[in-house]
């Protein structure tokens, strides 16, 4: 473990605090991901729950710079300190390094040593392969501090290539009909198009008006997403058959009605219950996530190897209680303002 022979080692309970506004490091005089403006902010990535607008001095990696700035303009930070993943710097008295989550474009791992100790905080993360980020890298640690999103274990997410397959088979099954995929903007969307490249479907990619900055900044950081074109509504007759992206909004309401005859598809984890799916009136559920399945949580804290870990941001009990039977110290905590994933 990590100078774990430090003459002064400090428990990590006692230097980062669960206060209103978030994680607050205090001896780095800094909040992770807060839920309102503060002083110093480290921000792990651009999806809006995690990066709020109104902070005086923002770290983060480049590309969730650029997230932000885009989707807040000024607001996003007075000044920003652009921190590449593995670079290393000194916060207050906590040394402070971003690594890849495998979340989405930018997104990033809080990796602090202070007092003997080192904390990870996860952030948002998935272990399966994107073309859209860089892969997760675990880091050995003293505390895991772990998303739980999909934190039980009914939650297995299939292979993502077999549901973008699904989708090219209601494709060719149904070749007049518009193919609807309801996708959140940050993240997802440019994953499917990258998933729909990669199982060969080159013809062009339609997208509702929501989704083209995102996509347009992901190419500014070379993710390469193949001929997109504008998914106007009035173009009515050249989406016959086409392939049709939009916000998962969009996708089941009014605005998709008006193409012709639509499968309403709808790329998320959570399509994995059926009843979701339903309400939301979608026909061809696909479960694509950008979050760790209950095997990922689980193969990642075998990875960490963190003595203790901390659970937060979505189903605790059953991460909690599995790694309390594998003999680590594990606890809920009880951070507010996180959705299930993006509205
Ligand atoms: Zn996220
Ligand atoms: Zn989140």
């Amino acid at each position: 473990m990590p100078a774990a022979l430090h003459p002064e080692r400090l428990l990590p309970d006692r230097w980062i605090k669960v206060l209103p506004e978030g994680l607050y490091v205090e001896p780095g005089g800094f909040h992770i991901d807060p839920v309102r403006g503060v002083e110093r902010a480290v921000i792990t990535h651009g999806h809006s729950d995690h990066a709020r607008p109104g902070n005086q001095l923002v770290f983060a990696t480049p590309g969730t710079l650029a997230i932000m700035a885009q989707r807040m303009g000024e607001a996003a930070a007075v000044t920003t300190r652009p921190l590449n993943y593995g670079e290393t710097i000194r916060i207050g008295d906590v040394t402070v390094r971003l690594v890849p989550a495998g979340h989405v474009l930018g997104s990033a791992q809080v990796v602090m040593e202070h007092a003997g100790s080192r904390v990870v905080v996860s952030g948002d993360y998935k272990r399966r392969a994107d073309r859209t980020c860089a892969p997760f890298e675990p880091v050995p640690c003293d505390v895991f501090v772990t998303e739980a999103t999909f934190g039980l274990p009914v939650f297995r997410h299939p292979p993502d290539l077999g549901e973008v397959r699904k989708l090219l088979h209601s494709m060719a099954l149904f070749p007049e009909r518009s193919h609807v995929v309801g996708v959140y903007a940050l993240g997802k969307c440019q994953r499917v198009i990258t998933l729909l490249r990669a199982a060969g479907y080159d013809r062009p990619i339609y997208v509702h008006g929501a989704l083209e900055p995102l996509c347009a900044l992901y190419e500014r950081f070379g993710v390469a997403l193949g001929e997109l074109r504008p998914a106007t509504v009035a173009a009515k007759e050249e989406l016959k058959g086409a392939l049709v992206l939009a916000p998962p909004a969009a996708a089941t309401d009014r605005w998709a009605r008006r193409l012709t005859d639509p499968v309403v598809a709808m790329a998320s984890g959570w399509m994995r219950v059926r009843q979701r799916a339903r309400q939301r009136g979608v026909e061809l559920p696909l479960i694509i996530s950008d979050h760790a399945d209950w095997d990922e949580l689980t193969q990642t804290l075998d990875e960490v190897a963190a003595p203790e870990v901390w659970v937060t941001h979505g189903r605790e009990e059953a991460l909690v209680h599995h790694a309390t039977q594998r003999g680590i110290r594990a606890r809920a905590l009880a951070l507010i303002g996180f959705e299930e994933e993006e509205a």
